[in-house]
């Protein structure tokens, strides 16, 4: 029983020292029903995500350079020992849970988050139209 508390408390203290694991991103420029299915993409991930309002890690609708309609900015603290991250998405386009339904129009907030969250995570781009880090994911409600 020894053994197994011990492997368990390394483990915990492993997953700690991940930064990824646990991150904080100020959420609070997004809706209620954005911040949820952001935290909600995070598990996707494995990610648990909290929202601070003083995280250097944000997320909010802003403007996005054309083709992208969404985008994750990563920059150095002044004495770079630490990145933060920016995920923008354009607030030009329409932005819905489409969970709620499938029928409206607009892009897939929850999709679109993953594959930020993604990028966050070091993921590169896939040339597999089905991989969440696609290079054109454009995840619309609709499928036309
Ligand atoms: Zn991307």
């Amino acid at each position: 029983m020894k053994t197994l508390k011990n492997i368990l408390i390394g483990v915990i203290l492993l997953s700690g020292c991940n930064p990824t694991n646990h991150m904080r991103f100020d959420l609070s420029r997004l809706e209620p029903w954005q911040k949820n299915l952001f935290i909600e993409a995070g598990n996707y991930w494995n990610m648990s995500i909290k929202d601070d309002k003083n995280s250097k890690n944000a997320v909010y609708l802003g403007t996005v350079q054309k083709p992208s309609i969404a985008f994750t900015n990563n920059f150095y603290s002044e004495d770079e020992d630490n990145i933060f991250y920016d995920i923008a998405f354009d607030k030009e386009e329409m932005w819905n849970d489409c969970s709620k339904d499938r029928n409206t129009e607009g892009y897939d907030f929850f999709e679109i988050s993953k594959h930020e969250l993604g990028h966050v995570l070091g993921k590169k781009h896939s040339e597999n139209p089905k991989d969440i880090m696609y290079h054109y994911i454009a995840e619309r409600c609709k499928n036309e």
